[in-house]
């Protein structure tokens, strides 16, 4: 496996209680020195209050938290506890660089710690060390940073701020900026609002949507991209200092700030919320890309190569879904792979 990360963990649980036996069954290769995954990078300004909804790991549920923690110190700490109460094999740091297909039928995976091989590859290497930059004509000279470095509202006070992107990040640095900084928000297409309430239904409906696009091997689309933005604490806070005035995205950038047209409008900083892309470089030699950019999966297996599944990937890229992905793709490799219980009978 490779990835501790929600995705990761949960799949590292139901191997262990399919009975693959740690180390010598299966590892977890985490390119983290520490338990976490994303989490553990995530700005100190995001409290356990304003995440968006976080789910428990099978069968340990995580110990109620101070609302005002931050999630970067709950989660991790979380993570560490799970990784000790069900010994799960998890090696870090290890960077994998490539997974290659060898003759004899098996994977090699080729990491900065030595190679190791396996007959089936579980990846849960999430989004967050690819974040996603568009690009747009000219250069600007003063502060940019992606919301992966962005570290709360401190150092942008009495600045003016662009903040670009329609999702729950950009929500999230709107509501921590406004009253600290003057703020403008700049999205490709109108943001898209969910009044109602997110019931097991139109959660169903969202996730199969983002299932259709994977399946047909186009490029992975947000979950938010797809649900709209939800009445978080972190949008009703935004909505009450008046930050949500959202103009359309600028067409370039100037020496000084941003212009639309004729129109330039200097500014102090930009903050890119325009999210990130699936961590799958390492996965190249294996030629899964389809020509629509994406991997084609099926539930959670590559249709390309079914020794090789992505959880925590697409519909999955929710710590709901990475739950679920991890139970469906150890049920496959079951099946694959034979059930190691009867296997050692
Ligand atoms: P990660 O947590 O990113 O873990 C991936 C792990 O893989 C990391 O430990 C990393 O070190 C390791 N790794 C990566 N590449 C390699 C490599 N080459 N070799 C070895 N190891 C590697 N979901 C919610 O349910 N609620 C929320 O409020 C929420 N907020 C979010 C906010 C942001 C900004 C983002 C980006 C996502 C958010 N999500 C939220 C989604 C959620 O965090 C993830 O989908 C979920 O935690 C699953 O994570 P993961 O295990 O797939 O990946």
């Amino acid at each position: 496996m490779i990835g501790a990360g929600q995705a990761g963990l949960s799949a590292a649980y139901h191997l262990r209680r399919r009975g693959f036996a740690p180390y010598t069954g299966f590892v977890v290769l985490d390119a983290d020195a520490a338990p976490g995954g994303a989490w553990a990078h995530r700005s100190p300004s995001l409290r356990m209050a304003t995440v968006h909804g976080f789910h428990d790991l099978p069968d340990f549920e995580l110990p109620p938290a101070d609302p005002q923690a931050p999630a970067r110190e709950v989660v991790p700490g979380y993570f560490a506890a799970y990784e000790a109460k069900h010994a799960l094999p998890v090696v870090r740091p290890v960077r994998v660089r490539a997974v290659r297909p060898l003759p004899d039928g098996r994977l090699l995976v080729d990491t900065d710690a030595g190679p190791w091989t396996a007959r089936a590859l579980v990846n849960a290497t999430g989004t967050w060390s690819r974040p996603f930059l568009p690009h747009y004509p000219g250069h600007f000279a003063g502060r940019q940073l992606h919301y992966a470095d962005y570290r709360g509202p401190e150092s942008f006070a009495g600045q003016r701020v662009v903040v670009v992107g329609g999702g729950a990040s950009a929500i999230q640095v709107l509501s921590e900026l406004g009253g600290v900084a003057e703020t403008v928000w700049v999205t490709r297409s109108e943001p898209v609002f969910h009044e109602g309430p997110f019931t097991p239904e139109y959660g169903r409906a969202v996730v199969a949507e983002v299932e259709k696009r994977v399946r047909q091997g186009l490029p992975v689309r947000s979950v938010v991209s797809v649900t709209g933005l939800g009445p978080s604490v972190a949008y009703r806070r935004a909505e009450q200092l008046g930050v949500l005035r959202r103009r359309p995205v600028f067409d370039r950038l100037t020496e000084h700030g941003v212009a639309w047209g004729d129109h330039e409008l200097p500014v102090d900083a930009i903050v890119w919320a325009t999210g990130f892309r699936a961590e799958t470089t390492h996965l190249a030699p294996l030629g899964l890309r389809e020509p629509g950019g994406g991997i084609r999966v099926d539930g959670t297996r590559a249709t390309a190569d079914p020794r090789i599944h992505l959880v925590g990937y697409g519909p999955s890229a929710s710590t709901i879904g990475a739950n679920r992905a991890g139970r469906a793709a150890v049920n496959e490799l079951v099946e694959l792979l034979g059930d190691p219980r009867t296997a050692a009978a």
